[in-house]
């Protein structure tokens, strides 16, 4: 059976980091169609609009997106509907992404890169699973009214509406058990139980949940707790699930653990694994088209596209390995680079990986 590809470069350091994986990609030896199309600042500039059609209709037809970045200053004074960061947020709504995967992996060879110290963060591998869909960035109503009664009366007053539906927890819920039970097999949900009438409605579902998969631990910790824990004990986790707001938090505060923008992959899942893949990092556009970005992130990301959407677990371990050999060699980018190791470009570290994968 043949995996179709869709490949979104999109703009700035995109384009020549999803060309070193999709190289990749290509020298796994399986049957993979993989088809290009523009997005983002580059789609608006060609065909004006940040999500055309034609990249709509190719991503939706396809298993999975392996997608590169988008964005740069010089489309800032665009209305907000035709700037480029518009097309990720047309994806998500089109392929009804709603499971955020980042995984937080700080390679041994890297720990210098963290702002904690190497003996509490050497060796971390956790995963973030986020709602990405509900929660109180999109719940109705919001806005600003005026207070009618009470201490606040004749004050204008902003307002926004928290809420998640039974289904809406259960789905992510089954996501985060199904990835830990390939892991670890622990898995803490994060909430504001004590505060929240929706995260103990969030907590119970998750324990309702946990039934179906007697192999995985569930535990439960406040959105306070969990952020110090994090910087405290990182390594004491597994899974992490959490709603889209609090998780956007604790995403980036777990990617920031690792101290190195370059290295870290994403996932977004649908309900039936069709899935966009990309680095958790920006366009850079102040280092664009000069070949020294870091590709890891993408490549890294493209093995997590064969993990989830392809169910190619060994194909994705040995792209995973192969990164770990170029760092075990010493070869590093200059975002990672630090005295004794040997700097690199963009395109020598994706021959670096090609030749490590063999
Ligand atoms: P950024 O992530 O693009 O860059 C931040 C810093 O990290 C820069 O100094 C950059 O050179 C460096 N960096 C990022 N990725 C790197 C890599 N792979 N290798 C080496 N260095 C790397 O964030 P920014 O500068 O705040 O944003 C730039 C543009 O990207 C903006 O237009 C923003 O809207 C957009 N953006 C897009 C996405 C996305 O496509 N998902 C995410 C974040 C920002």
């Amino acid at each position: 059976m043949t995996h179709k590809i869709a490949v979104l470069p999109g703009d700035g350091i995109g384009i020549e980091i999803t060309e070193q994986a999709q190289r990749v990609l290509s020298a796994l030896g399986l049957a993979l169609e993989m088809e290009s199309a523009p997005v983002g600042g580059a789609a608006y500039d060609a065909l004006g609009h940040p999500l055309p059609p034609s990249t709509l209709a190719l991503a939706k037809a396809s298993d999975a997106v392996l997608f590169g970045a988008v964005g740069d200053w010089k489309y800032d004074s665009l209305e907000r509907a035709l700037r480029p960061e518009q097309a990720i947020l047309g994806l998500r709504k089109a392929l009804g992404l709603f499971a955020n995967l980042r995984p937080a992996i700080l390679y041994p060879q890297l720990a210098n890169a963290s702002s904690l110290k190497p003996e509490i963060v050497a060796g971390l591998d956790i995963l973030i699973v986020r709602e990405l869909t509900g929660d109180i960035y999109f719940g109705q109503p919001r806005g600003v009214r005026t207070v009618e009664e009470g201490a606040f009366k004749g004050e204008r007053q902003g307002f926004d509406t928290m809420h998640y539906a039974e289904s809406e927890v259960g789905r992510i819920a089954h996501v985060a058990f199904q990835a830990a039970s390939k892991r670890k097999k622990r898995l803490c949900s994060v909430d504001k139980a004590n505060v929240l009438e929706t995260s103990q409605f969030w907590r119970d579902i998750m324990i309702e949940v946990a039934k179906e998969y007697p192999e995985v631990e569930l535990s439960h910790m406040y959105i306070d707790n969990a952020a110090m824990q994090l910087v405290r004990a990182p390594k004491a986790f597994d899974v992490v699930v959490t709603g889209n707001l609090f998780g956007d938090i604790l995403s980036d505060e777990a990617a920031m653990l690792t101290g190195s923008i370059g290295m870290l992959p994403s996932a977004s899942l649908n309900a039936s694994n069709q899935g966009l893949y990309e680095p958790s990092h920006g366009s850079a556009p102040d280092i664009a088209g000069k070949n020294m970005a870091n590709p890891l992130a993408t490549i890294l990301s493209a093995a997590m596209l064969l993990r989830y959407s392809l169910n190619e677990a060994a194909q994705a371990d040995r792209v995973e390995a192969a990164v770990q050999a170029v760092l075990e060699q010493g070869l590093r980018t200059a975002d990672i680079y630090e005295e004794g190791t040997v700097k690199v470009s963009t395109s020598e570290m994706g021959d670096a990986v090609l030749k490590a994968l063999h």
